[in-house]
């Protein structure tokens, strides 16, 4: 007999989401809208994150790490989002550069560059790192990367662009994925840790992006830049398996922070909808607000329920590749028509800056389009339904 579902979170997990929504209270929102504004990298948050033990939270004990579970990161994921997806992306983005490295079980590269990430702070600062796959010309279609690997005996050397990568000007180290055999095809494409430090890495200026203005995002380029054979991550022809399973673990976490950007502006347009008055009530007596409210709650529960699942699946070991690209599709579409809403019921006021749900929808929009675009998570919810004819 089914011992049904419980959605009860165990003590370790409510310790989390309550560790997190303190930290996204005290320290990310007050702190966010200068980040907003200014683009300035939010060290000081990063560094109190990482003193809070809220970042690098998915390290195995073996390596010094909390060894999070994914339901753990994913409530520590909305809560962070709930304050700032900018300040939060930036926090996150060292566990998207981490999950390859972690699903190859490559324990010589874990201890030599995720282990030092829980250990110590480096001039004060956390160690960051950054997932390097997009180019120029090759975003959703990872076929057509140009990035180059070719091999001198006991090295590699690297050539190639990359685009819109998270953390880049202030990662210590990139995973990055390359071409070592354009003719096998995916197949032919190999991962390698590669070093800010080294020559012939270069980085681009920062981004002026639309929203999570205080996430970093920049181009690297690599310019006959020796890797050392003993970092390639896992065998040579895994780097495309690494990098889309690293997805997996990945958006669940993504997903749930879409969810807290979408509650943040659904509680600022609940409290606002009881302040504002038209026609001699406040306008949440009106039906129609109080419909788009009924809305919002019902999508951002939904939307938790899908990520739970995701996450919940891979803790279980199973298969959650079309979970995660449903929780992805949904709570980024959803965070997105939710933003919207809270503009619309601020009315002018939510047009304007000196309102906080106009970040909230700039800062929404980037859900629909990193770690894959909704279309492209449609694509593999679609793959998946029909192997599993
Ligand atoms: C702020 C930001 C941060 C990012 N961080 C990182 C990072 O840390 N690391 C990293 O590697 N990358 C990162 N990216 C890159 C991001 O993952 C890509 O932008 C994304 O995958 C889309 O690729 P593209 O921009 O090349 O768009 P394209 O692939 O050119 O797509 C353009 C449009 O066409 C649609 N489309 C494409 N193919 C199909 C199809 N077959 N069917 C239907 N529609 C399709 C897409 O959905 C999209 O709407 C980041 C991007 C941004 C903007």
């Amino acid at each position: 007999m089914s011992e049904g579902i419980n959605l009860q979170l165990s003590e370790r997990e409510q310790e989390f989401k309550e560790m997190a929504h303190e930290f996204a209270a005290e320290v990310i929102r007050p702190a966010a809208p200068h980040h907003d504004s200014t683009g300035e990298y939010a060290w000081d948050v990063l560094t109190q994150a990482w003193e809070t033990g809220l970042m690098n939270v998915h390290i195995p004990e073996k390596f010094g790490g909390l060894e999070a579970s994914h339901v753990e990161g994913i409530l520590i994921a909305e809560e962070l989002a709930w304050g700032c997806s900018g300040i939060g992306t930036a926090m996150e983005a060292n566990g998207l550069a981490q999950a390859p490295v972690l699903v190859s079980g490559d324990e010589f590269l874990i201890g030599k560059y995720l282990a030092p990430q829980v250990a110590e702070l480096k001039n004060g600062r956390p160690i960051m790192a950054a997932y390097a796959v997009t180019e120029p010309g090759a975003g959703s279609d990872v076929s057509s990367l140009q990035t180059i690997a070719v091999r001198d005996g006991d090295n590699w050397i690297l050539n190639g662009n990359k685009m819109w990568i998270t953390n880049a000007g202030v990662a210590d180290w990139y995973f990055v994925v390359a071409y070592t055999d354009k003719a096998a095809g995916y197949k032919g494409m190999t991962a390698f840790i590669v070093e800010r430090d080294w020559a012939g890495v270069s980085v681009g200026g920062k981004e002026h992006n639309m929203g999570q203005r205080a996430s970093d995002t920049r181009s690297v380029t690599f310019e006959n830049v020796v890797v050392p054979h003993e970092n390639v991550v896992g065998e040579v022809g895994m780097g495309w398996m690494l990098a889309m399973n690293a997805f997996d673990h990945t958006r669940p976490a993504v997903s749930s922070a879409a969810v807290g950007v979408a509650r943040a502006a659904f509680e600022y347009a609940k409290e606002y909808s009881t302040q504002r008055r038209t026609f001699g009530v406040p306008i949440a007596k009106h039906q129609a607000i109080q419909f788009k409210l009924a809305e919002m709650a019902m999508n951002i529960e939904a939307g938790r329920l899908l990520c739970w699942q995701a996450a919940a699946k891979k803790d279980a070991g199973l298969q959650n590749t079309m979970y995660a690209s449903m929780a992805k599709a949904f709570c980024a579409d959803m965070a997105m028509q939710i933003t919207t809403d809270a503009v619309q019921i601020y009315g002018g006021y939510g047009y304007s800056q000196e309102y906080p749900v106009e970040k909230l929808m700039r800062d929404a929009k980037i859900f629909q389009i990193y770690e894959g675009t909704s279309q492209i998570q449609r694509m593999i919810i679609a793959r998946e339904l029909f192997k599993q004819r």
